[in-house]
């Protein structure tokens, strides 16, 4: 019994400092999200800048001329066990075809990616977003649609799917209700929808965008040449 009070007493302890850390890290962020600029600014990239990093890497990418992989402890030594200074943001598909990173030849600590099932637009990816935006500084939110996008593909088709998928259907069909039943155009054109969603669904999204401080791009990743292109 003085055993299991003991043992409980550590855990409240950790649980009190682990949400003291929690709760200085929130309220941190929300100290800068209120400040009148955007971000921490930790980057002094400009938005057209941070979209021809991650193009530039691309290309490398594209070229078969990785460097990322080379900087990895490096950058780790340089403390970004401490911070995360992230010039980028980029929401993709959850498709193992298409690793961001890897893709845009970027490291640990570069790009702050949200991945989810057909890159759609809900209230976590908005928050996560905001979070990556507002309180880290992304100058950049690129929303990556994807060659071959079985949650497009599946969207389009309207059968009955096991579990939840369905659920994934009503944030892509407004795609296919533009671009109708071709696969690669439904992909564009969805990855622009979601794109314009973040631009109009939040404020803190918004006004940096309006100020010119924050571009929210959609673009389209080719599966066959690992070309991404801007649409
Ligand atoms: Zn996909």
């Amino acid at each position: 019994m003085t055993m299991k009070r003991h043992l409980e007493g550590r855990l409240s302890r950790r649980d009190l400092l682990a949400a003291a850390a929690v709760l200085g890290v929130v309220s941190g962020a929300g100290a800068v999200a209120s400040s009148s600029a955007p971000a921490g600014a930790q980057t002094a990239l400009s938005p057209s800048q941070a979209l021809d990093r991650l193009l530039d890497g691309n290309a490398r990418y594209v070229n078969g001329g990785l460097t990322a992989f080379n900087e990895d402890l490096a950058i780790l030594k340089q403390g970004t066990a401490q911070k995360q200074e992230p010039f980028a943001a980029v929401l993709s598909c959850a498709d193992s075809r298409v690793p961001v990173e890897i893709v845009f030849d970027q490291s640990i600590g570069h790009v702050f990616v949200c991945r989810v099932a057909g890159n759609i637009v809900t209230p976590e990816i908005i928050g996560s977003l905001e979070y990556g935006a507002v309180v880290l500084g992304t100058p950049l939110i690129l929303v990556l649609g994807h060659g071959g996008c079985g949650a497009v593909s599946a969207t389009i088709a309207n059968k009955p799917a096991p579990g939840q998928i369905t659920s994934l259907f009503p944030h892509i069909r407004p795609a296919v209700e533009r671009a109708g039943s071709h696969l690669e155009a439904a992909i564009k054109a969805n990855a622009m929808i979601q794109a314009d969603l973040l631009r109009t669904s939040s404020p803190a999204l918004s006004e940096p965008v309006q100020a010119g401080t924050l571009k929210i791009a959609a673009a389209y990743y080719e599966l066959a040449t690992g070309r991404v292109s801007l649409l």
